[in-house]
């Protein structure tokens, strides 16, 4: 199966180039064993919070030298100080130009809230979703915060009790419909997207509850728990007389999986193939340059590609492996920076960088893997498998996924 571009992998990094090429003519496939990160999404996408020295960022800009000097192999370090700012606002133009609303902008990070109420900066954030401009102040004094009966992964006291120390004052409201009486028979059941699917049912009954209990209150605040498969969002938000916002659950993110589905539809209405549930399990490599891929669901029939990308995900996807002493790439056996010495790995203070997370697929700054030192001319490395950042600490996860798979659709549509 011949295209212009197989991209092994369709989380986030691999979606957004996938769909990069394919706007501009290209034939593509997506090969994806599996659903990615985005389904534990917070609907918020970091570019920058924290410098590797822990100092924190209010512009990335403004810091992308700084962070070089820190983090030389670091993916920003590799776009370099002129190309990521206009990475940055092209990626914004990419989701503006694809219909996906998001708030935000790379010059000022702003603040969303984290499950637990606390504000955490960051790049774009899905509309609809609470955020703040400040650090340190909300933009209501009073709000309302609604939960369904029974709803383990969202917590409206530890909310309201954040809120508080901003200056915002909460009332908690539980409700319940006939509908959720049927999942809350089984506690399992009472999960996001369950609740999503019937609340996207019910939003008229929803809007009552909200309007009849709200009063007084500036605001509503709503667990992302609405809006799966539908609209259903927009028309509460619409049905309702005051601003409802919502704040992320635990997972699943009923946000995660509407973006991966919308991304997923996007490509293949741009005539993209997508295939779901195959995984890559290896490659010819000949004269530098990748030949042929084989999956597990397609056996010796190959995909060939004049490029490849590989945007298969860290540890959590298993795009990185790690044994008892090395870490290593399972398709490709791509050259990986890691320490050697497994007391590197951890850090015994769990909240301090743990040494693994800035493990990955060491690259050249065009982003193309090498093997014992040698580039592969047409093997491109994408996203959360890179070597170089810590996502966590640095909170600049989402934004390495997108930066560097525009860069490289750039790279590949300029060969
Ligand atoms: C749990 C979690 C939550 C996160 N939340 C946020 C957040 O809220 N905001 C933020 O900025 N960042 C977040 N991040 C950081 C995250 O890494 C990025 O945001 C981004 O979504 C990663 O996208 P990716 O495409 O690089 O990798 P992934 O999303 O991991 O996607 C990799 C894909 O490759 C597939 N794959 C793996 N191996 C193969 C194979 N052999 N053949 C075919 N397919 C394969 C996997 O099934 C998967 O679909 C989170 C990370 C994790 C792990």
């Amino acid at each position: 199966m011949k295209f212009d571009t197989v991209i092994i992998g369709g989380g986030l990094s691999g979606l957004v180039c996938a769909i990069r090429l394919s706007q501009q003519g290209q034939r593509c496939v997506i090969i994806s064993s599996g659903q990615s990160a985005l389904h534990f999404s917070s609907g918020s996408y970091d570019l920058l919070n924290t410098l590797p020295d822990g100092k924190e960022v209010g512009n990335p800009f403004s810091v992308i030298g700084d962070l070089i000097e820190q983090a030389p192999d670091h993916p920003y370090s590799k776009l370099g100080v002129d190309k990521f700012p206009v990475l940055v606002s092209r990626a914004e133009q990419f989701f503006s130009g694809i219909d996906v609303p998001l708030s935000g902008c790379g010059q000022k990070n702003h603040y969303r809230v984290t499950p637990m109420g606390t504000l955490k900066p960051t790049w774009l954030s899905a509309s609809g979703f609470v955020t703040s401009d400040n650090a340190d102040k909300l933009p209501w004094k009073s709000v309302s915060i609604f939960n369904p009966v029974g709803f383990l992964d969202f917590y409206p006291q530890f909310i309201a009790d954040e809120f508080l120390k901003l200056g915002t004052e909460s009332d908690i409201h539980l409700f319940n419909l006939p509908d959720l009486d049927y999942l809350r028979r089984n506690p399992s059941e009472l999960r996001s997207t369950n609740i999503a699917r019937v609340l996207d049912k019910n939003v008229d009954e929803v809007a009552n509850i909200l309007n009849d209990k709200s009063e007084g209150s500036e605001a509503i605040i709503f667990p992302a728990c609405i809006g799966l498969e539908s609209d259903a969002f927009l028309r509460l938000q619409q049905a309702v007389r005051k601003p409802v916002l919502l704040i992320p659950t635990m997972p699943p993110s009923i946000i995660g999986i509407h973006t991966q589905q919308y991304l997923h539809d996007y490509f293949l209405k741009l005539g993209g193939v997508y295939m779901l549930g195959d995984s890559v399990k290896r490659a010819d490599v000949e004269d530098n340059a990748v030949k042929r891929v084989y999956s597990f669901n397609h056996g010796d029939i190959p995909f060939a590609g004049k490029n490849i990308v590989l945007a298969t995900g860290s540890y959590f996807s298993q795009g990185l492996i790690a044994t008892s002493d090395s870490v290593y790439e399972p398709i490709f056996n791509l050259d990986v920076s890691y320490s050697t010495d497994r007391q590197e790995w951890y850090n015994s203070k769990i909240f301090e960088p743990q040494g693994y997370q800035r493990f990955g697929v060491k690259t050249d700054n065009s982003f193309r893997g090498m093997r014992n030192g040698k580039i592969i001319d047409n093997l491109y490395v994408s996203g959360a498998i890179l070597e170089g950042f810590n996502p966590i600490k640095e909170g600049c996860g989402a934004g390495v996924s997108i930066l560097s798979a525009l860069s490289i659709a750039e790279s590949i549509l300029n060969k």
